[in-house]
């Protein structure tokens, strides 16, 4: 049984009840605000309301959240569920679930008890630091409390520079800039940094945000950017990939990111706007039904956007190595990164340590990473063995946290006990659903309840569902071969030895 949204947004199998007949609570129409409380600065929501409905209507009230993820298509429970975020290391940092203040939730309970049973959390009870973060696996959430604040402006200006002291001056950054937020170009040598702070009410601006990849397209366009990706990947033309990533850069650059000063233009920085227009956008989602001509890009009747989304989180004392390891790594492959420059680049996000059980154990930067993923799972990709090296880099040698809602299977590997709290999760789920009738195989396999999530096959490290040990778990007959990485000796990658 899982409780699910109308669209689930988790790249794992979070959502999807295990066999062939289990159920799916929709929250499709738990969606209504349930309170405002302007003057305690308390909002109470239903847990299906989206991203975007939720600031929208604290907005209405003069109220703002200060933190969520950038899309507003994701519903309260779901974000919550994987510990989403936007960035700050400021006050209770990046995480949405530093903002909540109380939670019902349902869950399974005894005949004599009526089936269920409502619990209500607040934060006088520990169990509210398993149940904000819970993967789905504790019941259903049906409501959340959140602490609001009295809505504020921010002003924000991209400064583009060289990446070569970035990771002297990630932390820094972080600190001094409580939205702070980057954009990094590894094949490209530079980072755009995202300066972003409160500023006065009074300041003038109606800055809105407008992300490029959450506009509705046109299919037609879609399509040819796929067929060229797929080209340049069938023919090996990683210059040809550099060329198109540094024009995509270039067009994001001179659109401001998709920021305008009004709602229309952009007319130079700073942008300045009330933090409901800044933190979050998703035109898209509002976007008429026109026969499929226009679409969001990852709209899953087409697959036009296929891709990975590898994402962690690295603790601070550790973010200044990772850094230099990746550009160890371009330098050695100067064009290896183009194809995740393709994609926006890595982003960096800020998130502080947190209370909850699941949650990240240390102040961090995430690393969010978006790459290539072909359609047949047996064919290779393009520095496949520079991707999956960063990957182990991050998530192995620098002890990374992966994103619970992101990822592919290998990076679970033994996560749970990068959680010293985990145990203290596994007794509220065994209280909350001793039957585990919200747990499916792979919430099991992520809190260490069965063996791991590796799936061992030929061809596994292509997908992520492996780490290769044999040739025969890459695609030998690709000439992808099995070998230890370049910088990080540990690493096992799928090479091309052509
Ligand atoms: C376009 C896009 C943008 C994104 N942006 C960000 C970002 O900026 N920051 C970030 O951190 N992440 C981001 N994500 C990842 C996203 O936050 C997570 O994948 C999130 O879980 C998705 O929310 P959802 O509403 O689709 O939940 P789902 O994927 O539907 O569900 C996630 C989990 O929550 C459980 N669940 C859902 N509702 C309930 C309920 N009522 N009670 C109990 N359990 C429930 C489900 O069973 C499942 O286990 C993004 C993803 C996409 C595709």
């Amino acid at each position: 049984m899982k409780a699910a949204t109308r669209y689930s947004h988790s790249f794992p199998k979070l959502a999807c009840p295990g066999g062939q007949d289990g159920i799916i609570i929709s929250t499709n129409k738990l969606n209504r605000v349930v309170n405002v409380d302007v003057e305690n600065r308390r909002m109470t929501v239903e847990s299906g309301v989206l991203v975007g409905d939720l600031i929208n209507e604290a907005a209405r009230n003069g109220l703002a959240l200060s933190q969520t993820p950038n899309w507003w298509g994701l519903t309260v429970a779901g974000l919550l569920a994987t510990g989403a975020h936007g960035s700050s290391l400021w006050g209770k940092g990046g995480a949405v679930h530093e903002y909540v203040v109380s939670m019902r939730i349902v869950t399974p309970a005894t005949a004599e008890e009526g089936y269920a049973k409502v619990r209500s959390l607040s934060e006088s009870d520990e169990e509210l630091d398993a149940a904000k973060v819970s993967l789905g696996v504790l019941g259903v959430v049906s409501q959340v409390t959140f602490e609001v604040e009295p809505m504020f402006k921010r002003a924000i200006t991209y400064v583009t520079k060289s990446d070569a002291d970035l990771g002297d001056e990630l932390i820094r950054f972080g600190k001094e800039h409580e939205f702070a937020d980057l954009s990094w170009y590894p094949s490209q040598k530079k980072a755009a940094f995202r300066i972003d702070d409160r500023v006065p009410f009074n300041r003038p601006g109606d800055g809105l945000s407008n992300i490029l990849a959450y506009r509705s397209a046109p299919s037609a366009q879609l399509t040819t950017i796929r067929g060229t990706e797929e080209l340049r990947e069938a023919t090996r033309d990683a210059k040809g990939k550099c060329l198109d990533a540094q024009m995509d850069i270039r067009t994001a650059e001179t659109s401001a990111y998709g920021f305008t000063n009004n709602g229309a233009n952009f007319t130079g920085y700073p942008v300045i706007g009330q933090n409901n227009r800044l933190q979050s956008s998703g035109p898209c989602l509002d976007s008429k039904e026109d026969a499929l001509l226009t679409v969001c890009p990852w709209d899953s009747r087409f697959q036009l956007a296929f891709y990975h989304d590898t994402t962690f989180t690295i603790s601070l004392s550790n973010v200044s190595s990772f850094i230099k390891d990746v550009q160890k790594l371009v330098e050695l492959e100067p064009r290896a990164l183009c194809g995740v420059d393709l994609y926006e680049g890595f982003h960096l996000r800020y998130i502080k340590a947190s209370s909850a059980y699941l949650g990240r154990t240390k102040d961090s930067v995430d690393f969010d990473i978006l790459y290539y993923r072909s359609k047949d799972p047996l064919a290779p990709r393009l520095f496949e063995d520079i991707l999956e090296e960063i990957e182990q880099i991050g998530l192995f040698k620098y002890g990374g946290l992966p994103h619970w809602g992101k990822n592919r299977n290998l990076a679970f590997n033994g996560v749970i006990k990068k959680y010293p709290n985990a145990s203290k999760f596994v007794s509220v789920k065994r209280k909350y659903d001793p039957q585990g009738l919200f747990s499916n195989e792979w919430t099991d396999q992520i809190l260490g309840l069965r063996k791991d999530a590796t799936i061992m096959r030929d061809g596994c490290a292509l997908e992520g569902l492996c780490i290769c040990s044999e040739d025969r778990h890459c695609a030998p007959t690709k000439k992808y071969y099995c070998r230890p990485g370049k910088v990080y000796k540990e690493a096992r990658v799928c090479a091309f030895e052509g």
